[in-house]
């Protein structure tokens, strides 16, 4: 019987994770099904007991249940304690191991994909919600020149800067309070994209030549990457190239082989595409 991977989440049907993982499986010869699981809200924990009883041998995790698959798991990796959010879970008998692999997808999308190394640039990050948490430890460790998380809820923001306190040097506040400074790396980890909302954003910040990253991915442009091709982003980029290559992370994890990740990426691209995360 073939091995058995899933993804779940509330709603999933419009996860791409199974046809990801599918290509990376026939591409490097693994006997392995993975599917879309919708847990109801109030039972990501029975589902996921209930996978695992029936061979389940590892899942992806998306919204809303990472904060819950972290609290879930026996052991935790660092980065996922870190970031208090578990995307990418491997059962070993009575062992849950969690970890968060969004960071390490997003920076290898920059650096890989896009050319874009982290190192000494100027860097905002825009939200601190769960992808925010996710990928702020990694970006950290890259050494970029500045890391400012900027957020709608102003607090939030501290908070999330305080507890990464010890990964690097970063720093909180609200969108208001960005005016006057300039970014090389704009990363848009907010869901306002979904809304079709644009954020409230002062003049100046894309410094010339800069990258403006937007997590969401989607057909067309988001709004967040419009309003940047307007405001002098040299490049723009959404986060489908995150989604493939965190998955190919978690991929790795499991099973002992990276998947190249360019062939599914433009197959992705070519097929068109859906809104939202994993
Ligand atoms: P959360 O709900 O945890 O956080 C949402 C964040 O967006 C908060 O910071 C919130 O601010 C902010 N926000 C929401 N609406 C607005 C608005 N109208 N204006 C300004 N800020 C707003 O979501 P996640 O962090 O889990 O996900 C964020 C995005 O990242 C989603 O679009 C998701 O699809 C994408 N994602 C993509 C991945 C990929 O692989 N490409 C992986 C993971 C996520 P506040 O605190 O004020 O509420």
């Amino acid at each position: 019987m073939s091995d058995r991977y899933g993804v779940f989440g509330n709603p999933v049907g419009h996860s791409r994770s199974p046809a990801i993982h599918a290509a990376f499986a026939a591409a490097c010869h693994q006997d392995l099904v993975y599917e879309a699981i919708l847990a109801p809200l109030d039972g990501f924990a029975a589902s996921v007991r209930a996978f695992v009883e029936a061979g389940g041998c590892g899942a992806n995790v998306t919204l809303p249940f990472k904060p819950e698959a972290c609290r879930l798991a026996t052991r935790l990796t660092s980065r996922a304690r870190l970031a208090g959010a578990v995307n990418t879970l491997s059962f070993d008998g009575q062992e849950w191991l969690g970890d968060n692999t969004d960071g390490a997808g997003l920076l290898r999308d920059l650096a890989h994909n896009l050319g874009c190394p982290i190192a000494g640039m100027r860097v905002l990050l825009l939200g601190a919600g769960g992808a925010a948490r996710g990928v702020l430890g990694p970006l950290l460790e890259a050494g970029p020149r500045r890391l400012v998380i900027a957020n709608r809820t102003e607090a939030r923001a501290h908070e999330l800067a305080a507890r990464m306190a010890s990964a690097g040097e970063v720093s909180g506040c609200s969108h208001a309070q960005l005016a006057g400074q300039s970014f090389d790396l704009l990363i848009n980890a907010t869901s306002a994209s979904l809304a079709g909302a644009p954020l409230p954003l002062p003049d100046g910040l894309f410094a010339s030549g800069s990258l403006a990253y937007d997590m969401m991915y989607g057909d067309g442009q988001t709004p967040f990457l419009r309003l940047a091709g307007r405001c002098g982003a040299a490049r723009l980029a959404d986060g489908l190239g995150m989604l493939v290559e965190q998955a190919a992370e978690a991929f790795c994890l499991w099973r002992g082989v990276r998947p190249a990740t360019a062939p599914v990426l433009a197959m992705l691209r070519s097929a068109g595409r859906d809104t939202g995360g994993q």
